[in-house]
């Protein structure tokens, strides 16, 4: 198929189609030029160019039609090309495209932030500030918090993943590549052990136990500012906590005055089933970052929380060129409408019902299957030499190449690099969902 007569959204053909070998000759010929003028360690998963995406497919310069697994990263989770986005965004491209919000505002940022008011978990006064990404959201978190509390300490997780701007990489746990040669990063960081049920086999409320006297044995809580943890891990493995893990740790932060930021970047915006999947943990952070799912695939961060401590910090104190582009907002609200009017979170358990079906079957005849984990459509396998807890991340990469091999696009993550994880849109038909199921499958086998 020629590409000019491609457009993207709804109405490319929903179907797996190879017409060249992966990457075909068209994305050759780019990769041939990438690494002329692009700087190599901006390193793609698959070195695939893409000319038009929609429903659940991405469509190459090749003409071949790829099951999307991946959604850019979670981020379109409403669909690419969505057409609610497309036309929030082209009604508001040509009316303006930028005034910078802190210079003469306009109504499109402050919808967005009363929608995140009622989306986010708590029924107390809230506020939200917009940026451009999820680190300039965790980074603007942290501020807010260390102004609020006066107090500059930070703790994080296991296997955290927060972003890749000079606090965020701090914050993140894992070395390769994400911080190695980077440094240096603030001291005030303590990295607390993560719940993480498949590798330590303890309950939520043990769990919490020894995080809390791991954070209590390294810092005075009287200098914690906050506390940053994922409700179900991105990067790290998607690792679910036990049950009862984040509630206690969320007690202990109202305990010792510490503000308790969920990081929902990657698990909110309707990916898990509900709107943030903290509400599943039965907490209700301080401050939720969002980010990904939130615009469609426009850059927008948010943070959403407390109005006394989001109100704190001096006139001017925070902000951005960029930060809440009406542009991004327009996005933003095309997509909080479609997750209202398409059902969407009924669609992420459904979708998370499929998963969870297929990959415990796959788990039930497959020792090399540790576990299946993860919420609606945030679910992951990890990978373990067979009878024992370690990882095999030469198995998730094989694995990972074969399905890119036939056509779908499929991520791994994991602090061990040995999780498989499955992201697909909630634009996905069941059909598509199901072969490219059927794909992992053959992946398990070949
Ligand atoms: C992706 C991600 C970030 C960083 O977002 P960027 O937009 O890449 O800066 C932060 N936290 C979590 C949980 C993420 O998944």
């Amino acid at each position: 198929m020629p590409q000019s007569v491609l457009s993207g959204g709804p109405t490319l053909p929903q179907v797996r189609r190879l017409v060249t070998a992966i990457p075909g000759p068209n994305s050759l010929a780019l990769t041939a030029r990438m690494a002329k003028a692009v700087a190599h360690p901006v390193t793609p998963t698959m070195p695939v160019f893409a000319a038009a995406a929609g429903g659940g497919v991405v469509v190459d310069v090749d003409g071949n039609s790829l099951i999307d697994f991946g959604c850019g990263i979670a981020v379109t989770t409403v669909g690419n090309a969505a057409p609610g986005v497309v036309e929030a965004v082209q009604a508001q491209v040509a009316s303006f495209t930028h005034t910078a919000y802190s210079i003469t505002p306009y109504e499109g940022y402050i919808r967005v932030a009363e929608r995140l008011a009622d989306l986010t978990p708590g029924d107390f006064e809230k506020r939200t500030m917009l940026a451009n990404s999820g680190a300039e959201a965790v980074e603007n978190a942290v501020k807010i918090a260390r102004w609020y509390t006066k107090r500059d300490k930070i703790v994080v997780f296991e296997n955290a993943f927060h972003g890749r701007t000079n606090l965020t990489m701090a914050m993140t746990h894992k070395e390769m590549p994400y911080k190695a040669g980077f440094g240096p990063f603030t001291p005030d960081l303590f990295r607390a052990a993560m719940s993480y049920p498949f590798r330590d086999q303890l309950s939520g409320p043990e769990a919490a136990e020894r995080a809390i006297a791991q954070i209590e044995a390294a810092l005075d809580p009287g200098t914690i500012a906050c506390l940053v943890i994922e409700p179900i891990q991105g990067e790290g493995g998607f690792v679910v906590p036990a049950p009862g893990f984040m509630a206690a740790l969320s007690a202990w932060c109202t305990a010792h005055g510490v503000i308790f930021i969920a990081d929902e970047i990657q698990s909110g915006m309707a990916r898990t089933g509900d709107m943030f999947a903290s509400t599943f943990e039965g907490v209700v952070p301080d401050l939720v970052t969002i980010a990904k799912g939130v615009a469609g695939g426009l850059p927008l961060s948010a943070v959403t929380g407390r109005a006394e401590i989001m109100d704190a910090a001096q006139p001017g104190g925070l902000g951005g060129t960029y930060g809440g582009n009406p542009v991004a907002c327009a996005a933003a609200l095309a997509v909080m409408d479609m997750i209202k009017s398409d059902g969407l979170l009924a669609r992420a358990r459904q979708i998370g019902a499929i998963l969870t079906g297929r990959l415990k079957a796959f788990q039930a005849s497959d020792p090399r299957i540790g576990d299946v984990r993860g919420r609606g459509a945030m679910q992951a396998i990890e990978f373990v030499k067979p009878g024992t807890l370690d990882p095999d991340p030469a198995l998730a990469s094989a694995v990972a190449k074969y399905a890119h091999s036939q056509g779908v696009i499929m991520l791994t993550c994991g602090t061990y690099s040995n999780v498989v994880r499955l992201l697909p849109p909630l634009s996905i038909s069941d059909d598509l969902l199901t072969e490219g199921l059927d794909i992992l499958g053959q992946a398990l086998v070949a």
